[in-house]
């Protein structure tokens, strides 16, 4: 007998039909006897609608007031899926973030998990119940309610997992696990059978929306055995291994391809080629708590001033506009161009260790597609390049067929 977390997404869940099926499911491993704490999202749509909502409320939501709002998703699914198993016949109890007690910090909107009670969790497995806890969500010290992010069910079920020492946790979603690279875009992605901790960490970082990139840290960290797996058809899924040496006889050189649609671009001209200039318009957009992702300097031709190009989220774009213009202008810069029809494509794997040769391969295949490259990133494990958003497909395609990625079992 062992205690699994599971967590069902938005589209497991997305009508009263499906709720039904989850609950079947869940039936099945409490027949085998094992203890089940499931984490669900809201219905598919759900918080999209809410978030449009405060949209026509305000410009810009009050942080607090929108976290109180979004979170009301998830709370409808846990008493739906509580009331399917106890139609089956199984005991079940629903819990808000707040009732369990998962603690978190005071960041509305992308709130980290601080602490989990298990209290009430282990109460109720011992009593026999299945433990329906609503993702995505917890309260602050003050109990306030807080919201972990876009995505965040998968946290809230990893953390719990965690939190409990699960024996594992099962992220059932509308895919078979964890390709090649998005299966939506590509259609020849291959299922990978199991992808290391690291690789995994990278492709959400980079894009991949399959796990929360928090998710994926706290499974690392706490050694939690995860697992990606439909929540629609049987099959072994995706297991994040911890184990490099194990992971793969052979290991591919690029084990995947993301990407990432929400960027932009700030370009500030003309900056003066002096010692702290890139730190004071960098420092400020910073402060201002917005991610910077790539960035690129050029000195100019005249070698007496440079070009400074860096990427945001597309959300945070006007903002990281507004600030740069100010110091811009004290700095007499030429000008501030902006683009947010850019998309970063990354290749991803730790056999890039040990092999060169891959900067190449890429640029060739996107210059063989005539891409142009506009900024280039890279680190130990991946290369990403920013390219015009017009190519986004073509480039994931043929980098996917170059890296020897297609999935030729079916073709
Ligand atoms: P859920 O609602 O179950 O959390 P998400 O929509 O958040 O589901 O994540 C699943 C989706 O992630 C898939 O439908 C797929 O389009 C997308 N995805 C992106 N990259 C990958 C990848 N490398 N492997 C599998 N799915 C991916
Ligand atoms: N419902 C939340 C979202 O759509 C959390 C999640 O589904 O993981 O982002
Ligand atoms: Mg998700």
């Amino acid at each position: 007998m062992s205690l699994i977390v599971q967590k069902f997404g938005g589209t497991s869940v997305g009508t009263v039909e499906r709720i039904q099926a989850v609950a079947r499911k869940v039936a099945g491993f409490r027949d085998q006897g094992h203890d089940i704490v499931v984490a669900v999202s809201a219905m598919s749509g759900e918080t999209n609608r809410l978030i449009a909502l405060a949209n026509e409320m305000q410009e810009r939501p009050d942080p607090r007031e929108l976290d109180v709002l979004v979170s009301t998703g998830e709370q409808v699914t846990i008493a739906l899926l509580s009331m399917a198993l106890k139609n089956l016949g199984y005991d079940a109890r629903s819990y808000t973030g707040g009732q369990v007690r998962i603690v978190t910090d005071s960041a509305h909107t992308k709130a980290r998990i601080k602490e989990i009670d298990d209290q009430n969790i282990r109460a109720d497995l011992k009593a026999g119940r299945v433990v329906v806890v609503a993702g995505f969500q917890g309260v602050d010290e003050s109990n306030n309610i807080t919201t972990l992010g876009r995505g965040g069910s998968d946290t809230t079920g990893v953390a719990l997992a965690a939190a409990l020492g699960a024996d594992e946790c099962q992220i059932y979603t509308d895919v078979d696990g964890v390709y090649t690279t998005d299966p939506r875009v590509v259609p020849a992605a291959t299922r990978l059978e199991q992808i290391t901790f690291e690789e995994m960490l990278e492709m959400a970082s980079l894009g991949s929306k399959v796990l929360q990139i928090r998710a994926v840290e706290f499974a690392g960290k706490y050694k939690v055995p995860l697992r990606v797996l439909s929540t629609f058809e049987e099959g072994p899924g995706t297991l994040i291994t911890l184990d490099e040496e194990s992971s793969e006889m052979e290991q591919p050189v690029v084990s995947g391809i993301a990407f990432n649609r929400d960027e932009a671009k700030v370009s500030v001209l003309g900056v003066p080629d002096a010692p702290g200039v890139a730190a004071k318009i960098l420092s400020a957009v910073g402060d201002a708590n917005i991610e910077i992702d790539v960035i690129v300097q050029n000195i100019s031709s005249d070698h007496k001033t440079n070009d400074l190009t860096f990427t945001v989220n597309r959300t945070e774009l006007a903002k990281a506009k507004t600030i740069v213009e100010k110091i811009a202008a004290e700095l007499n810069a030429k000008s501030v161009e902006t683009d947010d029809k850019i998309t970063k494509v990354s290749v991803v794997g730790v056999g890039m260790r040990s092999h060169a040769g891959v900067a190449s391969k890429m640029f060739k295949t996107l210059a063989a597609e005539n891409i142009n490259i506009q900024m280039i990133s890279t680190s130990e494990i991946k290369i990403s390049v920013i390219i015009d958003e017009r190519y986004l497909e073509l480039a994931v395609r043929s980098l996917h067929t170059a890296f020897d990625l297609d999935n030729t079992a079916e073709a």
